[in-house]
């Protein structure tokens, strides 16, 4: 099959989706390129479940990767479905599944493909560290506005745009840090969550909440705080 990625069409830039498929191999290395979304995984979660109560709820993981999160939710009673256009991705999701045993459906498909296909099918949609990679951010809120049911629950996070977010995120955790892979994250694509409410709101969602997630260099231990200047998930649900 076709890297999905080759489909112009697509709300996705090839760019972006090649530099996770080069790193696909590392999803699950908790100490490798992806240590930042393994350290800040048991935040997002008890987030999430404790927001949702993700206990017996239909989820979609919008850019789900390796299937960090995606597991981590199934393994709190969700029936989860995991997508993303980076098909080694999805195939070391998929090999994981088999050594966890964690049932997580996964599909290579766009978030608008699968909003057309089944609209209002989630309690809850999930969507965290992917919009700053994508052309057309807004479309796929928009998309994950209409595959959630009215009453359910949708989490998006992603970085802020302002000079700490750049020192932090770029300079901090490319640079001097060395948390990321060098180039992981363009400065131009973050977000500002007053961006990110407005792009809600146009789709019919409700914003609830807006967290910092940050991190402390001398502890080295992440935490969720009311600081949302650089890295933050915004909750909204659909009245
Ligand atoms: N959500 C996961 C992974 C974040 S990394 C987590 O937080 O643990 C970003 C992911 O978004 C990568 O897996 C990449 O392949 C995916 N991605 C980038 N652009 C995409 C698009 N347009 N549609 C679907 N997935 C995309």
């Amino acid at each position: 099959m076709a890297e999905a990625a080759a489909d112009s069409a697509l709300n996705a830039d090839p760019h972006e989706l090649e530099k996770f498929a080069a790193l696909a191999h590392r999803w699950w290395d908790p100490a490798g390129e992806f240590k930042p979304l393994h350290d800040i995984n048991p935040l997002r979660l008890d987030y999430i479940d404790r927001r949702a109560d993700l206990q017996g709820k239909r989820v979609l993981d919008v850019g789900c990767g390796g299937g960090i999160l995606s597991e981590a939710m199934a393994m709190r009673g969700a029936e989860v479905t995991g997508i993303d256009l980076g098909e080694k991705s999805l195939r070391v999701a998929q090999l994981h599944r088999l050594e966890s045993g964690v049932a997580v459906d996964y599909r290579l498909l766009s978030v608008e493909a699968l909003a057309a296909e089944a609209p209002a099918s989630f309690d809850v949609v999930t969507c965290m560290e992917m919009l700053e990679h994508v052309p057309g951010p807004a479309a796929v809120v928009s998309a994950c506005a209409t595959l959630v049911k009215p009453g359910g629950h949708v989490f998006l996070s992603t970085l802020n745009r302002n000079p700490k977010s750049y020192l932090f995120a770029v300079v901090g955790a490319e640079y001097v840090l060395n948390l990321l892979p060098r180039g992981t994250h363009q400065y131009e694509k973050f977000i500002k969550p007053s961006e990110l409410s407005a792009w809600c709101r146009a789709s019919g969602l409700e914003v609830s909440d807006i967290i910092g997630m940050h991190y402390n260099p001398l502890t080295r231990k992440y935490g969720l705080g009311r600081d949302v200047s650089v890295n933050y998930i915004l909750h909204a649900s659909k009245s």
